[in-house]
């Protein structure tokens, strides 16, 4: 890692604690940068071969220290599935399925949170925290508990039952926020500034994406490095989005494949305010709304910007579905390729 680059003043920063551009506040997401060479020098085909099949193994392009001990839970090289009933009943060729419900905590977000403790570890904190409507929170408690570190988490009242008894066997300390996930966010941040507790927001901290991104790279690698022509992602704060163009531009760069997909972001219709932003070109306006998907379900989205970037770059495109269209899809999903998401 050679540096942060902030989104929206452009501005350069050293590596170290920020969560944001101290110029720019909330807004000011910041991208990490790399040495490009300097990764490609040691992270090649040949090298892969011999390396651990779990997200690990992309180090080179890592927030990490070449000698820091990572978690002892076994993050990414989830499956990638064919799913030949699925392509025929969308009328397209190949479709493949990244069964990232196969992470340790059963989410993809095992990825940013085993970046966020290994970080919260480097910057010295015995505690980090972190605002989620569901599965960020559950990951982040068990990653922390796989390293010995204390976890705060703050749900919105609403937050599914099932998800906090998880948090809890996990040993996670649970402020239930009467309010929305909004609200939630906020006080996690005013916390995190109080008590120096590491804040492991999805939307804001920059190292969550680099976990996230890895996730493209293993798409590539179990491909036979090759990228596909078309990859569907959920949005809610934007960090898998981002996460996921990322990844498919840096291995493009290492030239690794030849080119990134066209990225096609998929909001809930009650609830889409990158959608908006993307079709009207402009600002996104936080709204207010509602779905049945909790864990899209984000009226203020932190990493749209960055999102939008990925989307746009890879010549893509925003849509939304029903929560009709969402509670079908899981039956037939499951009936047509036996994933269960
Ligand atoms: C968090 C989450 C998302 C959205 O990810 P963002 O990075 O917030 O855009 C989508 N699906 C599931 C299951 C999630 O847990
Ligand atoms: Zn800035």
């Amino acid at each position: 890692m050679t540096e942060f680059v902030c989104l929206v003043c452009g501005r350069s920063l050293p590596h170290g604690d920020l969560q944001t551009c101290p110029s720019c506040g909330p807004a000011g997401i910041l991208d990490v940068r790399y040495d490009y060479d300097a990764a490609a020098r040691t992270l090649t085909r040949d090298a892969l071969v011999a390396r651990p099949a779990n997200h690990w193994r992309y180090r080179e392009l890592l927030p990490i220290r070449p000698d820091v001990v990572v978690p002892p839970l076994h993050v990414g090289w989830t499956p990638v599935h064919e799913a030949p009933r699925l392509a025929a009943w969308a009328g397209v060729a190949r479709l493949f399925l990244k069964d990232d419900g196969r992470n340790p905590t059963a989410s993809f977000k095992d990825r940013a949170s085993s970046l966020g403790v290994l970080k919260a570890l480097e910057f010295g904190y015995d505690t980090i925290a972190c605002a989620s409507t569901g599965n960020a929170a559950s990951s982040l408690a068990g990653l922390a508990a796989s390293v010995g570190l204390r976890a705060m988490i703050f749900v919105p009242a609403r937050a599914p039952e099932p998800k906090v008894t998880q948090l809890l066997v996990f040993g996670a300390t649970v402020f239930r926020v009467k309010g929305t996930y909004e609200d939630a966010f906020d006080l996690c941040r005013a916390s995190c500034e109080r008590f120096h507790w590491y804040n492991r927001n999805s939307g804001t901290n920059p190292f969550l994406v680099e976990g996230k991104k890895t996730v493209a790279f293993e798409v590539c690698e179990q491909l036979g490095f090759r990228a596909p022509d078309r990859v569907f992602v959920p949005v809610g704060d934007g960090c898998i989005m981002s996460g996921t163009y990322k990844g498919f531009a840096e291995f493009a760069r290492l030239g690794f494949t030849e080119k990134v997909p066209t990225l096609v972001g998929v909001q809930a219709e009650g609830l889409s305010p990158v959608k908006s932003a993307f079709e009207r070109g402009c600002e996104m306006e936080p709204c207010r709304g509602r779905t049945c998907a909790d864990s899209i379900a984000v009226g203020h989205p932190r990493n749209w910007r960055k999102a939008l970037k990925g989307v746009r770059a890879s010549g893509g495109l925003m849509m939304s579905v029903s929560d009709d269209e969402i509670l079908a899809a899981i039956p037939e999903l499951a009936r047509a390729t036996g994933v269960f998401g």
